[in-house]
């Protein structure tokens, strides 16, 4: 049969770190934003019952009737489910609060870290790029993103206690990799929040570097007003304010990310 959609690359990464408010919905959302201007079709899949990816593109809840929530119960085929942004080239599928119940109701049933790649198996290369929102755990929901996804970006906030729970994230993605995806790796990792006139933060910069080496993206994210700003105008910092040294460095993080997808960094085990 002919394929009603052209073949795209269908290259699938989970925005994970346990840690809440180190900046991963920011990352998606911007992330996103940049590879839809680079003329890539971006999928954002929203897979924090927070939604606030899904916010933070405009959609308020009230418009959230069909969601991931239903892509993961198998009550919906994933193409159902995907809804525009206010960016042209890129689409979500939204997340509502009833995806907070998902991780116990699928408790007894088979196969259910399978939920996602399953969903998006037939459909992934309608896309370029499909970017999954993680939420702030290390539960079943992040299970399905990492199952699904070929690698893992991992935004790391700038701070004192940057390092302290990256090793289990490590770990964790290692864990995966043997038991259920082979395929996983990391995409890299970005710096998020920095503050050029922090000592703190270049010190930390300087250390997450020592410790990952050339999987730490040279572009940071700067920390920026313009950037925690536009979720509540319903937008991508992109379209909120592009001049702002916040839109330019996620479009830099963009250019950087597709630079190494054509020059791939020899492949190691992510963790000891
Ligand atoms: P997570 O999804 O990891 O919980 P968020 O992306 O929601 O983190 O970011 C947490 C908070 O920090 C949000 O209020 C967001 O607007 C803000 N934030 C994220 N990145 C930046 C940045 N570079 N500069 C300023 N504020 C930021
Ligand atoms: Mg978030």
């Amino acid at each position: 049969a002919r394929a009603l959609t052209p073949q795209r690359a269908g290259r699938i990464l989970a925005i994970a770190n346990q840690k809440g408010g180190v900046g991963k919905t920011t990352t998606t959302i911007n992330l996103a934003t940049a590879l839809a201007a680079c003329g890539k079709q971006v999928l954002i899949v929203d897979l924090d019952p927070q939604g606030n990816a899904s916010t933070g593109l405009g959609l308020d809840p009230s418009r959230r009737k069909i969601t991931v929530y239903d892509v993961l119960m198998g009550e919906r085929p994933l193409p159902e489910c995907v809804v525009n942004t206010p960016v042209p080239n890129l689409q979500i599928v939204p997340a509502s609060v009833e995806l907070s119940g998902a991780e116990i109701e699928l408790v007894g049933e088979l196969a259910r870290e399978n939920r996602l790649r399953e969903a998006l198996s037939e459909t992934a290369r309608a896309w370029d790029y499909i970017l999954i929102d993680c939420p702030p755990a290390l539960g079943l929901l992040t299970l399905n993103a990492m199952v699904a996804a070929q690698s893992v970006l991992v935004p790391l906030q700038a701070e004192f206690y940057a390092l302290e729970g990256l090793s289990h994230l490590l770990r964790t993605i290692e864990r995966v990799r043997r038991a259920l995806n082979p395929e996983l790796r990391i995409q890299g990792v970005v710096l998020t929040m920095y503050d050029k006139r922090n000592n703190l933060c270049d010190m930390v910069a300087k250390d997450v570097r020592d410790y990952l080496g050339a999987r730490v993206y040279d572009t940071m994210i700067p920390r920026n007003v313009r950037i925690s700003e536009a979720p509540s105008h319903g937008k991508p910092v992109l379209l909120y304010d592009f001049r702002c040294a916040g839109a330019q460095a996620y479009i830099r993080l963009a250019r950087e990310l597709l630079r190494r997808e054509e020059a791939p960094p020899p492949l190691t085990a992510v963790a000891s």
